[in-house]
């Protein structure tokens, strides 16, 4: 087992801040998804757990004891890369060995592990082939029967999807969520993609500027997104946001009037999601003329521009309008979310 402890841990690079106060503890056999932009922090944090990058501050604890000044080898965590770390002159069943071999384990045993590690991600025809032989989906697949033939107490995965075509990505991001499941390992997963990040996750923690936005299951962080960050961050598209004042429960501002809203008078930015609001002959909260309409196969979305934002609703695939013409679209108050304008907190 391996529960996974992070205990403010901080890293400063002089001045900048990489990471900053995470603190959190993984499960065992948790798998947890560390979610957010580019230059957020997830790696550095990976990285320190990994023991590949010193922490400034702050504790690492494997199963309650603190692992800070063990050599990454000690740690018994096995990574998985984005690029794939394989030895092009090795074949597939050597690659997978080697960390069997460094680790000193009794040889007897190596075919029958390898053997299944390979069964698992189904490269058993591909063994005696080097990686140039291979497509990049299947090195990707190398990649993790290497991490898995250690059978290791964690696995860390920093963004192994991000060098596979669309269609790969969607099949091997499968294939690593069936392969946690069997294997229940505890497993600390990277990425920017919130898809990757909802599909596969237990938990997610959201990340912006080295600082934990958000921690919570992929549907509490849906459903509830703790500030207009995780709110823009998360869904496809992102939730509609429209800067606007309160007076007396109704929320107004450009062609925009949402009656019965519970928060205090005042600037708020208000949210909610396209799949939410529906397209109505007349009478909905907002009247504006379409900016443009997008055939997206199982519906069609239409945007309409609220003061600066663009504003986006899901309609019927069969729904047909002409950019500029009106478009009412009602979007009831149960729907809302409000969030504080000045800090993005969320507050209803
Ligand atoms: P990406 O998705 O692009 O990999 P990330 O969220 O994994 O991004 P990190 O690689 O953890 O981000 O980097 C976090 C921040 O720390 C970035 O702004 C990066 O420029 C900075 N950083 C990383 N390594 C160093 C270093 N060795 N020296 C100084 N700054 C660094």
């Amino acid at each position: 087992m391996a529960e996974i402890q992070l205990r403010n841990l901080s890293k400063r690079w002089g001045n900048f801040v990489g990471v900053d106060k995470f603190d959190l503890t993984i499960a065992d056999r948790e798998f947890l998804v560390l979610l957010g932009p580019s230059g957020c922090g997830k790696t550095t944090t990976m990285r320190m757990i990994a023991g590949l990058e010193t922490a400034t501050e702050g504790d690492i604890l494997i199963d309650g004891k603190r692992v800070n000044d063990l050599e990454p080898k000690d740690r018994d965590i096995s990574m998985v890369f984005q690029s794939y770390g394989l030895y092009p002159n090795m074949n597939v069943f050597e690659n997978i060995r080697f960390p069997l071999k460094v680790r000193k384990i009794d040889p007897a045993t190596h075919k029958d592990r390898v053997m299944r590690a390979a069964e698992m991600v189904e490269l058993e025809p591909f063994l005696h082939r080097k990686p140039a032989e291979l497509s990049g989906g299947q090195r990707q697949r190398v990649a993790l029967a290497r991490a898995i033939v250690r059978e290791p107490n964690a696995f860390l995965m920093d963004e192994p999807l991000s060098n596979l075509d669309a269609k790969l990505r969607v099949s091997t991001r499968a294939q690593i969520k069936n392969l946690s499941h069997e294997l229940k390992v505890t497993t600390v997963y990277v990425t920017h993609d919130q898809i990757e990040a909802m599909t596969l996750a237990d938990r997610v923690v959201v990340m912006e500027k080295g600082v934990i936005q958000q921690v919570g299951s992929p549907t509490e962080i849906y459903d509830r997104p703790a500030n207009t960050f995780v709110a823009s961050f998360i869904g496809n598209p992102a939730m509609n946001l429209i800067d606007g004042e309160i007076q007396d429960g109704t929320f107004r501002c450009a062609r925009t009037e949402i009656a019965s809203l519970t928060g205090a008078n005042g600037p708020v930015t208000l949210g909610f999601r396209a799949e939410d609001a529906q397209v109505v002959e007349s009478g909905g909260q907002i009247t504006a003329p379409v900016y443009t309409m997008e055939l997206l196969g199982d519906a069609s979305m239409i945007s309409v521009r609220i003061g600066g934002a663009l504003v986006s609703v899901k309609a019927h695939k069969d729904f047909r309008i002409e950019i500029d013409e009106p478009v009412s679209i009602a979007v009831p108050s149960e729907i809302c979310h409000l969030f504080d304008r000045k800090t993005g907190a969320r507050i209803g």
